[in-house]
């Protein structure tokens, strides 16, 4: 039996270099807020905890907050975010992903040029939450084809069209589609990151041979339960883990090739330790 794991499986380049810098901090013994979980994964999210970083969950919380060094998450936040902390005078890291940084400017250009911002995504999700909170007119979030047909643009207003980093591709351009049916004004930028649109044709190329499909991740991650999707369409014996503890895999003997992919979350640490288990155990 083969175990093969997806090349991109994992930490992606935003994340890895914002948890990096969160250890970078602990390391110069600064005293680390994190506002907001630094990884959609629990088991990174109790390491940092043991190693004294303190996650905000909340504006409120970040308001009462008087002392420390605050690292601002590869989700990135809104702009008034950074006027609190600029007006509280808190030490701050940015560690926005440079990939939601070019959403963040792109809506604040185009908004202040009297475009509609639409950002196809996940309302809600703190990285749209943030993007929200960078043009000069409310964003409208659209997630399903029927929120996109039911839209309508008051007084010929042009738009500007942006998704959220981790959105399916394949839904972007369909809903991006509708709107183009419309014949509206628009400007389209596809802000999908690479690392989600590698990972997602990776997991679904093996889940289309895999017999077995095990995705890892946080319960919280709308990545992985996007790559969770794929690879259940590929492969019906498809497992959604967060930890090795989790995992409850019965092979028949017929099972010849075990595939592994992981959310950009997941530590490499829990990708090694499923991939050994599977290699050792079966
Ligand atoms: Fe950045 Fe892409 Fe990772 Fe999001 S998924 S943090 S955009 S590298």
């Amino acid at each position: 039996m083969e175990v093969v794991v997806t090349k991109s499986a994992g930490f992606c380049f935003g994340v890895k270099r914002a948890v990096e810098q969160v250890y970078e901090q602990v390391r110069q013994g600064k005293r680390v807020y994190t506002y907001g979980s630094i990884a959609h994964n629990e088991a990174v999210v109790k390491e940092l905890e043991e190693q004294g970083v303190t996650v905000l969950e909340s504006r409120e919380e970040l308001e009462k907050l008087t002392e420390g060094t605050v690292i601002i998450r590869a989700h990135g936040v809104a702009e008034e975010i950074y006027k609190l902390l600029e007006a509280k005078g808190l030490a701050y890291i940015d560690a926005t992903c440079p990939f939601v940084k070019r959403i963040h400017r792109i809506v604040q250009e185009q908004s202040a040029l009297g475009r509609q911002i639409i950002i196809i995504g996940n309302n809600g999700h703190p990285e749209v939450e943030g993007a929200k909170g960078w043009t000069k007119t409310p964003a409208v979030v659209i997630e399903t084809p029927q929120q996109a047909r039911d839209f309508t643009v008051k007084n010929g207003e042009k738009l500007c069209i942006v998704s959220q980093t981790t959105f399916n591709y394949k839904k972007f351009q369909d809903l991006v589609e509708i709107f183009q049916e419309k014949g509206y004004d628009i400007i389209v930028a596809n802000t999908i990151c690479n690392a989600t649109e590698n990972s997602q044709r990776e997991a679904r190329e093996l889940a289309a041979q895999a017999d077995v499909m095990i995705v890892i991740g946080g319960t919280h991650s709308s990545n992985t339960r996007k790559l969770y999707e794929i690879c259940r369409s590929e492969c019906e014996s498809t497992y959604y883990i967060q930890t090795l503890e989790d995992l409850k895999l019965e092979l028949p003997n017929s099972v010849e090739l075990v595939g592994i992919t992981a959310g950009a979350s997941t530590p490499n640490k829990i990708i090694e330790e499923v991939q050994n288990y599977v290699r050792i155990n079966f």
